[in-house]
């Protein structure tokens, strides 16, 4: 018989606050213990999506993260409306989320070793990439880079935030070019793929990873599967778009249960260390005594190696 609670109004046998079915295996999971298990059914091993606060808890070492520029908010420069004005969908998003955009970065520690980490939450606005996204992943990889620690990126959208329109598709170059910085210089860069990372995120920094790791069944790609098979004007093979999928096909380097990602990380941390700042690249520049004009060979020749071993 089920426990009857005086204050809930009584909706059927599993009242959703308490419940979730899973989608896979069709299980009512008691949302304490699913919250418990992070988000992971217990019975058939289903990744639930995961809230930022939930993930940081989970990846960094306890009391670690310190969140920098938490104030950045979205502006609406193009004044745009779909079926709501854009203010009033970030408005709510706000209100339902608790959380001022897509996306939040800082500072903490995995097993002790300090990174740069940006995590994103697809329960704001789909996760979509607006202008707060783009600076917030292009300054946790400049942090990165002056700090020399290593950049995690996590993920979780379903591309351009089409409310910023183009202001949307730059930070694509953006993102992208504060990567390449990084890969430039020998800072390791890794990118964690969740369900859904799909559009633009896909299609600029969650794919550049020097490792770039996947949770199961996670829905990666760029187009929408039905689009593709339009394109294509084939049916899709089974399993297309998903973690394991790309993992097969060389876009994704490993496919990571959620309970064992923070093992992984610090585990890859180990192995990529950041490399040490090359004194011919930055110094060279203001260095008018060499008589090269900036030009260092012998840096340029130990960078060009490093490139070759540090990324290959
Ligand atoms: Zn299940």
């Amino acid at each position: 018989m089920p426990i009857k609670l005086p204050f809930r109004p009584r909706g059927g046998e599993f009242p959703p606050d308490l419940w979730t079915r899973c989608p896979s295996c069709g299980d009512m999971l008691y949302n304490k213990q699913l919250e418990k298990n992070l988000r992971v059914c217990p019975k058939c091993g289903h990744h639930f999506r995961l809230r930022v606060d939930a993930r940081l808890a989970h990846l960094l070492d306890e009391g670690s993260f310190e969140e920098r520029d938490a104030d950045l908010e979205s502006v609406d420069p193009l004044a745009f409306v779909d079926q709501k004005p854009y203010p009033e969908r970030l408005a709510a998003a706000k209100v339902t989320t608790g959380l001022r955009d897509a996306a939040l970065w800082g500072t903490g520690r995995i097993a002790g070793q300090r990174v740069a980490l940006c995590v994103m939450d697809f329960a704001f606005m789909g996760g979509s990439m607006g202008s707060v996204v783009g600076e917030k992943v292009t300054r946790a990889a400049e942090h990165a880079l002056d700090e020399r620690i290593p950049l995690i990126v996590v993920s979780a959208s379903g591309g351009a935030r089409m409310q910023e329109g183009t202001l949307a598709l730059m930070q694509l170059a953006k993102t992208c070019a504060a990567i390449a910085r990084l890969a430039e210089e020998g800072v390791p860069y890794v990118s964690v793929m969740t369900d859904p990372t799909t559009g633009g995120v896909f299609a600029s920094y969650a794919a550049l990873g020097d490792v770039n790791l996947a949770e199961p069944n996670a829905l990666i790609g760029f187009a929408g599967a039905r689009v593709a098979a339009g394109t294509i004007a084939e049916s899709l093979p089974p399993g297309f778009q998903r973690a394991e999928f790309l993992l097969e096909h060389g876009f994704v380097d490993q496919v990571v249960p959620r309970h064992e990602l923070r093992d992984r990380l610090a585990l890859l941390l180990g192995y990529l260390r950041p490399a040490e700042e090359r004194v011919g690249a930055r110094a060279a520049a203001g260095d008018g005594v060499s008589g090269l004009g900036g030009f260092n060979p012998l840096g340029f020749l130990a960078g060009g190696g490093e490139r070759e071993t540090g990324r290959g």
